[in-house]
């Protein structure tokens, strides 16, 4: 991918995804970020490896220093340079990267959208009821509700960008949001934002109408 990616997945994500203990949206959203960027893939083979190395030896959890990651990691990065480089493909590149297109069953145009008003239009994505993923669109210049969080909520842009009391979000860039931000993501002027959107527990919504909306909109 050529777009600089600058807000990536935290430790904890990767390693949760590498240990299988996060729930099935959010593993989602972590496979969706990965398929675009390079760095944090290097960084889930790492915890992969350390991973592995403590199942196949569960003596060394408690010994293993930083000599025996180094090697791990210096072994990794070795094996990874040696990987052929893929012949880059002719097609149009597909909005929904490949973990998703599983999900939506074909690219953007096979989701099935809903108006959630504004403009905005979201399409909630089948997975384990211990946490919810959706697709977001968010017209180019319109705005998500304000909102505050009860849980963890993971946004990843797929197309456009969008700003927030935060900072700015471009294609591949996640916000790891939690109980401490209130933000009101807006999408950026000029091109139409899509993100894939994953919550742990319902947001919490300062205006009325979001407030008696959310029911029905599952969020
Ligand atoms: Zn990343
Ligand atoms: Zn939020």
């Amino acid at each position: 991918m050529t777009t600089m990616i600058r807000h990536h997945l935290s430790d904890q994500l990767l390693m949760g995804y590498s240990a299988g203990t996060l729930p099935e949206a959010f593993n989602l959203v972590v496979a969706t970020h990965i398929s675009m960027c390079d760095e944090c893939r290097a960084r889930l083979a790492s915890f992969d490896a350390v991973g592995g190395a403590l199942i196949e030896a569960p003596e060394m959890a408690g010994t293993m220093g930083s000599g025996a990651l180094a090697a791990t990691l210096a072994r990794i990065k070795s094996a990874d340079e040696s990987t052929p480089v893929m012949p880059e493909r002719k097609a149009a590149k597909p909005v929904l990267p490949q973990p998703l297109q599983g999900y939506v069953g074909g690219d953007v145009d096979k989701v099935a959208w809903r108006n959630v008003g504004g403009g905005v239009r979201q399409a909630v994505l089948p997975t384990s009821s211990h946490a919810s993923a959706r697709l977001l669109f968010i017209p180019a210049g319109a705005a998500v509700p304000d909102h505050g969080h009860r849980g963890t909520e993971l946004t990843l842009v797929l197309q456009g960008a969008f700003s927030d009391e935060e900072d700015r979000f471009g294609p591949g860039d996640i916000e790891i949001a939690d109980e401490d931000l209130h933000h009101q993501p807006v999408a950026e002027a000029g091109a139409d934002c899509i993100c894939l959107a994953a919550t742990d527990a319902p947001l919490k919504f300062r205006g009325l109408l979001p407030r008696l909306a959310q029911p029905f909109l599952q969020i």
